[in-house]
């Protein structure tokens, strides 16, 4: 009998962790397991904004697929994904096509600019390792030929940052560690660097508890952070951002470097297969199929789910993918095997923790709110545990941050 195959799109939190929790549920003889992925690597997501600013090597947010799955029960693909003809229950890939039984999706999210002019061609956003290499590298850059000008060009000096959700405070944190390294590296005077943070809503972090958001606040302010909050950015340019002033008035902010953090959306791969989506994220069942589908299951940044309490969606979190992969690989060995039960999904969101750098963080944990040093191991706890789930002790010794003090 011909074994059913299973083709999983993405190797991030959730693609890995299906890919991983189902080899270990499975039989060799059982089902055919493939998995699709860019890159030859998985790389933490939620690590990117160290990379981004320096503060951690690129090389280190990154590991070898093949590390961790076990080839006997898995086949690897490196390969783009460009289209799913649901209807012949096909892959297009860049360079090839492939055929499934079951598939799942877990392309992860991509940068949403809002339809903002010029954000696309001219800010940079943390959504890879290619990504995070190229802020770091161009704003060493700027720092570099700012000292090697005769005319000098102070802007060259200023960073931009859009958002202060999650992502824009974290590599903020980071961002206030590196100044001071960069400063010195290329003896610029610190006096003339210029961090700002330029967010629409009128709060930080806007879902964190107030009390935690003013202890970020004031830790970044400390470290030369300016934050412009309550101001929407218009338009991106050439030479930095143009933003709202009062009702109808302008302002350009000329900056070297922005960093676009404000927004996330589906992977393009959804819209362009035909799923129904909202801002590429598809409003999945309950056991994580996509609406009208019975083969095809969508986790991770690319579904959307309703947290009934306040009947809005979850963010888009990697805690929430990786738990969406173990339900996925669980519901897939049930249709595999034609028993048992198929699980319904429900987030047990255990805590969120944002860093602030390397050694402060906020945040809640089991019911907790921490700051500081106290927060910022917790953080390294979470970080650690993400890669103990997917490839065991082995991986957190190799990749582990064990810097607590
Ligand atoms: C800077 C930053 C900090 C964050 N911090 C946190 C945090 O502290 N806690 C938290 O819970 N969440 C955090 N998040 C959010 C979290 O990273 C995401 O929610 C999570 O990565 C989503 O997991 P995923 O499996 O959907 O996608 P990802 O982990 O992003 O994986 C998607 C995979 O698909 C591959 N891929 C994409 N397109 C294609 C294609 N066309 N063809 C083939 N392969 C493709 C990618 O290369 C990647 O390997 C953070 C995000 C950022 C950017």
């Amino acid at each position: 009998m011909r074994k059913p195959k299973v083709v999983i799109l993405g190797a991030g939190y959730g693609g890995l962790m299906t890919a991983t929790k189902l080899q270990k549920a499975v039989g060799v003889n059982e089902v055919e397991i493939l998995l699709v992925n860019k890159n030859d690597y998985h790389y933490e997501t939620t690590w990117l904004h160290e990379a981004s600013a320096g503060t951690l090597h690129h090389d280190r947010v990154r590991y070898n697929i093949s590390e961790v799955i076990d080839r006997n029960k898995v086949d690897f693909i490196q390969g783009t994904v460009s289209e799913i003809n649901t209807k012949e229950k096909k892959v297009i890939l860049e360079d090839g096509e492939l055929e499934y039984d079951y598939l799942v999706v877990a392309l992860g999210g991509e940068s949403e600019t809002f339809g903002i002019k010029g954000l696309k061609e001219h800010a940079f956003s943390i959504v890879n390792v290619d990504s995070a290499r190229q802020i770091r590298e161009h704003i060493e850059y700027q720092f570099a030929t700012y000292k090697a000008e005769e005319e000098k060009k102070e802007e060259r000096l200023t960073i931009v940052v859009g958002g202060a959700g999650f992502t824009g405070i974290e590599f903020l944190g980071e961002l206030s560690n590196r100044v001071p390294e960069l400063c010195r590296e290329y003896d610029v005077d610190p006096n003339k660097v210029k961090m700002l943070c330029v967010e629409a809503a009128p709060t930080v972090l806007p879902g964190f508890d107030a009390e935690l958001v003013k202890y970020a606040v004031a830790q970044l302010e400390k470290k030369g952070v300016t934050f412009m909050i309550g101001t929407a950015v218009k338009e991106g340019t050439p030479e930095g951002i143009i933003v709202a002033k009062g009702e109808d008035e302008l302002e350009e902010i000329k900056a070297g470097t922005v960093v676009w953090a404000a927004g996330i959306r589906g992977n393009s791969v959804i819209e362009k297969s035909g799923f129904e989506a909202m801002r590429g994220r598809v409003k999945v069942q309950p056991d994580l199929r996509a609406p009208g589908y019975d083969d095809v299951f969508i986790i991770g940044d690319s579904a959307l789910i309703i947290n009934e309490e306040i009947n809005r969606p979850y963010p888009p979190t990697a805690q929430i993918a990786m738990q969406q992969g173990e339900t996925c690989a669980h519901n897939l060995a049930v249709l595999i095997r034609g028993k048992g039960e198929i699980q319904s999904f429900t987030p047990d969101i255990k805590g969120t923790v944002c860093s602030l750098g390397e050694d402060d963080a906020i945040g809640v944990a089991f019911g907790k709110k921490m700051v500081g040093g106290k927060a910022s191991f917790m953080k390294k706890v979470i970080d650690n545990r993400s890669l103990y789930m997917i490839g065991g002790p082995t991986l957190v010794f190799k990749k582990g941050k064990f810097n607590f003090l």
